[in-house]
């Protein structure tokens, strides 16, 4: 196969249904000739996964939890025998409460908070050291985050405190992994309807409120998350490390929008 992609193989973790951004990622790396595996939470994502797989020529279908650490050692036993070694892993995971993805931050539960940092923070550094012990060729590793992480953006709360670690840790593992030849990094996307997205209160207003104010005067949609992260995977990302990249139509630039009409 032919493309920035030709002979590498990777991991995309966190694919539900064609909404999800994972898809968005899984179809730019087999445009450009990537050979793909899934993971899939749960048996009942498994009949939606398998077909969008075949769309994108894998039958390589596994069943991982990342909050059990031996479901993430089991999953890369089985790649190791099947393929010997990895070239990238996508990890588009996350979770908390939906019941706390609305009201104040301050009222998060403790419990909650340990299961969002455990599934959103932790599982990437746990599927990364994993990763890392099959990739003797150097490899990239890609996460996702949201600018609830650097600024306080309606109802994110506990998501935006546990994408804040997530970025922190992208850093500290690029220092860890990069005398391998490991890259670590994270696309920092602006708002697109997905499952998780419909669980944060107001995602509607937060949506039209990022059209009207981001730079580009738009949404950013699947594809076009999908096509920065094929130059942070393929070898046109071969400089970068421990960078968080905001595909977000510039919305993280703005102080405070012009105003579109001059007589206002
Ligand atoms: P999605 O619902 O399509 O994907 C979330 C995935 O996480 C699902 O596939 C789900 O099965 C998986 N998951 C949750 N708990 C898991 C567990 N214990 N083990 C294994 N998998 C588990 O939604 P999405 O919006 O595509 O989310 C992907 C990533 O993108 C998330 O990290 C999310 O925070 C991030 N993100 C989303 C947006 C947005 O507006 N949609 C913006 C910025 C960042």
């Amino acid at each position: 196969k032919a493309g920035l992609m030709a002979g590498k193989r990777g991991l995309i973790m966190g694919l539900a249904n064609d909404k999800s951004i994972a898809w968005g990622i899984a179809q730019a790396l087999a445009r450009h000739g990537a050979e793909l595996a899934f993971s899939y939470q749960g048996e009942a994502l498994k009949k939606r996964v398998d077909p969008l797989a075949a769309q994108v020529g894998s039958n390589m279908v596994l069943p991982c939890d990342v909050g059990d650490g031996t479901s993430i050692d089991a999953l890369f036993d089985q790649l190791r025998d099947a393929w010997g070694s990895l070239d990238f892993v996508v990890h588009a995971i996350g979770f908390s409460d939906k019941d706390q993805l609305r009201g104040r931050y301050v009222d998060t539960t403790r419990d909650n908070f340990q299961k969002t940092m455990d599934i959103s923070v932790y599982s990437f550094t746990a599927v990364a050291r994993r990763a890392a012990a099959i990739m003797p060729n150097g490899g990239s590793l890609l996460t996702l985050t949201y600018y609830g992480a650097e600024r306080v953006m309606p109802h994110y709360n506990v998501m935006g405190v546990a994408k804040a670690a997530l970025e922190a840790s992208v850093r500290y593992m690029a220092e860890d992994l990069g005398k391998d030849g490991i890259r670590v990094n994270a696309i920092s996307a602006g708002p697109i309807r997905t499952l998780a997205a419909s669980g944060i209160g107001d995602f509607r207003y937060i949506m039209k409120w990022n059209e009207l104010n981001s730079p580009l005067r738009r949404n950013v949609t699947q594809d076009d998350v999908g096509n920065s992260a094929l130059y942070l995977l393929s070898d046109l990302g071969a400089g970068v490390t421990g960078e968080t990249h905001h595909v977000d139509a510039g919305y993280h630039v703005v102080g405070m929008k012009a105003v579109d009409a001059p007589d206002i």
